[in-house]
């Protein structure tokens, strides 16, 4: 089964947001992030990556700006470059208030026992054809493995947001399938805030995942889905083709 074939984490919150978006996603439209908002992914999963080898915050951050453009040469190299320095910028004049987040974020990690076993591995089911990039990998003060998802965004007052549970639900499935185990705990970082949350994967969510997993397959081999329609769409990257095919298809029902 070629590699086509498979379906990605990463896409279950984006079903989640908008069936719709998913399916202009699979017929080649562009939905990522771009500019200052994929900047701060980039960044902030980076800085995430490197929180335990961080000595000179500052000086580090800067380091971490030359870098990125080697290890994204794709993403970085095609933005102009007057956002990349408004945003680096920004990030050096935040750093005082970056710096307190990842020290609760570390502290979190140190709290608990927690040691990081692994940043971004691969993961795949060749069963489920799923395939996804784990953050972190850690090993729990009890032993137990646990996927971690890295999260630029902000953070839900209590628990974590449905697309980062069901992600951390996936994550848990193709690791314990890799690892033969059964991984019930994982963990999501609002690394910008500085919290950590736990998350306790249940048969619930493991059939949720399954069931959505089963919904995007239909999507990928065709199936046009309803659209969320909510106060999203305003920002949506696809919305022009949305409104375009709704009246091409309102003519024909
Ligand atoms: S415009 Fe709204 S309904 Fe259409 S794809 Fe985007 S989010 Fe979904």
């Amino acid at each position: 089964m070629g590699y086509e074939a498979y379906l990605r984490v990463s896409d279950i919150p984006v079903y989640l947001s908008c069936p719709k978006k998913l399916y202009f996603s699979y017929r080649g439209e562009k939905i990522e992030p771009e500019g200052e908002a994929l900047l701060e992914s980039i960044f902030y999963k980076e800085l995430s990556f490197r929180l335990h080898e961080i000595e000179d915050f500052e000086e580090d951050v800067r380091s971490l700006f030359d870098e990125l453009p080697v290890i994204y040469p794709e993403k970085i190299g095609k933005l102009d470059p007057p956002v990349l320095e408004a945003f680096r910028d920004r990030i050096i004049s935040s750093c005082g208030r970056i710096k307190e987040a990842a020290g609760e974020v570390m502290a979190f990690y140190e709290k608990k026992g927690v040691c990081i076993l692994e940043t971004g591995r691969y993961v795949l089911s060749r069963r489920l054809l799923l395939s996804g990039s784990v953050d972190k990998v850690v090993r729990m003060k009890d032993g137990t493995v646990a996927p971690v998802s890295v999260r630029s965004g902000r953070a839900p007052s209590d628990g974590v947001w449905k697309g980062d549970r069901m992600r951390i639900a996936a994550y848990s499935i193709l690791l314990g399938e890799e690892l033969g185990d059964n991984l019930s705990i994982g963990l999501v970082e609002y690394i910008r805030k500085g919290i950590v949350r736990e998350v306790k994967i249940r048969d619930y969510d493991r059939r949720r995942v399954l069931r959505v997993l089963r919904m995007m397959r239909r999507i990928k081999q065709g199936t046009i889905p309803d659209g969320a329609h909510t106060v999203e769409c305003k920002n949506c990257p696809v919305r022009d083709e949305c409104v375009v095919e709704r009246s091409l298809l309102s003519r024909f029902f």
